[in-house]
């Protein structure tokens, strides 16, 4: 096993700065699901507030910033940061004070006499194109008034964005928030010395998106439990017919030399051996529990069935660690949702350590009702993935300063 090496090796947290009237600049993920105005979710907004608390306790005068969704230009007023700055304010119990333009002035003449329970929110960041260009300019005009970089934006980490990574690299002070920490130190706890057993569930849309994962977690694990769309294209590698089901073709040889290296090394990997099969994912009319493992030609499996819920729940019993990324139906239609929250039931009823990833497994968690009894839920569907499959993020090694 290799040596254990923390992925925020030589990076500051908030907590080694003297925050004491200075500026700090927060990048935070207050990227929110909306409609029509209207938060439907707030779990990142609460996942920032220890930092952003934290900042104002230690009397720091905040500049908060995040993306929302993708504008394509300024006046996209419907990704506009207003609804966040209310839920924040309402949260905080501060003033939030919108800056309209992400690369205003405004900051350079509002700080000075910024009172202490006023903080400054920047429009989306995305309003200025210069965001996704990674534009130096742009970093420039917020490193004329910060003294104090600090990233607690986990969910945006993996892009190379000019608050992510433009910015950092200009600033002499940088660190990381409490929530980034949390996220790393959990991720962390999946790659390092997990409690076993440890078992793998995964699932979701598609295979190839989840190869990467699979690939560095087979040498970790003591065993995988794969359900949802993936599991057909593993089925049909063993040659069991799988109907309409969603098979990635080209994935399937890769499938077949997976279990097979799976079984080398001695881990267990569990599949369906029944399913919930229909004619389409629009018909639940015709929606039935089939036998066996086998799925009819004119059908596709839309969820895992009865015996594969047991089955499954049983292995999830006695495990110590559990990262579950993918759910195992087509869980945004109630029909089809029993597989993934009878799963999401088993993992909150296990003593293991249980970590959720993905971002819609993390909605199929919420979903369930059970998200309240998870170790952790990642607020980054595709940062905690990247991060687990090895790839370095942007936004974190940017901010590599010292070895501690
Ligand atoms: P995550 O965002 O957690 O990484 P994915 O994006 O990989 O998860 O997969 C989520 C999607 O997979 C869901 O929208 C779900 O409807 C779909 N899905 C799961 N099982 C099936 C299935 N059997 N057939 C079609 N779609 C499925
Ligand atoms: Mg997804």
């Amino acid at each position: 096993m290799a040596t254990v090496i923390s992925g925020l090796k030589g990076i500051k947290t908030v907590r080694d700065f003297e925050l004491e009237g200075k500026v700090v600049f927060l990048r935070l993920d207050l990227n929110v699901p909306m409609e029509n105005g209207k938060i439907t979710d707030q779990n990142r907004i609460v996942a920032s507030l220890p930092t952003i608390k934290y900042c104002m306790e230690k009397g720091a005068k905040l500049v908060l910033a995040s993306h929302l969704g993708r504008p394509k230009t300024k006046d996209d007023k419907e990704f506009s940061l207003e609804p966040v700055a209310k839920a924040l304010q309402e949260h905080l119990d501060a003033e939030v004070i919108l800056i309209e333009e992400p690369d205003s002035d405004a900051p350079v003449h509002l700080l000075p006499s910024l009172k202490k329970n006023q903080l400054l929110l920047l429009e989306n960041v995305r309003f200025e194109e210069g965001e996704t260009q990674d534009s130096n300019e742009f970093a420039q005009k917020i490193a004329n008034y910060a003294d104090i970089y600090i990233n607690d934006a986990f969910g945006a980490s993996h892009r190379a964005h000019a608050t992510i990574h433009a910015l950092p690299m200009i600033m002499k002070e940088k660190g990381i928030g409490l929530l980034i920490e949390k996220e790393i130190n959990m991720l962390d706890s999946l790659l390092q010395n997990p409690k076993r057993p440890y078992i793998a569930v995964m699932g979701g849309s598609k295979v190839s998106d989840k190869i990467a994962v699979i690939e560095r977690l087979m040498d970790v694990v003591d065993g995988f439990i794969i359900g949802g769309a993936m599991a057909y294209t593993f089925l049909k590698a063993q040659g069991h017919p799988v109907g309409k089901s969603l098979v990635e073709k080209d994935k399937v040889k890769y499938a077949k030399e997976m279990i097979e290296r799976i079984q080398a090394r001695d881990k267990t990997i569990l599949f369906p051996v029944d399913h919930v099969a229909t004619k389409s994912i629009k018909d639940t009319e015709n929606a039935h529990t089939t036998k066996d493992v086998v799925i009819a030609e004119d059908e596709m499996a839309v969820d895992i069935g009865p015996q594969t819920i047991r089955n499954f729940s049983a292995a999830l019993k006695a495990a110590g660690t559990i990262f579950w990324n993918g759910p195992m139906g087509v869980f945004e239609t109630p029909a089809f949702s029993k597989g993934t929250f009878s799963i999401a039931k088993a993992i909150a009823e296990s003593e293991a350590i249980k970590i959720v990833g993905g971002g819609d497994s993390a909605a199929a968690a919420e979903a369930s009702g059970f998200a309240g009894q998870m170790t952790h839920i990642s607020t980054g569907g595709g940062a905690s993935l990247e991060y687990l499959q090895g790839d370095k993020l942007p936004g974190l090694e940017v901010l590599r300063v010292r070895i501690r």
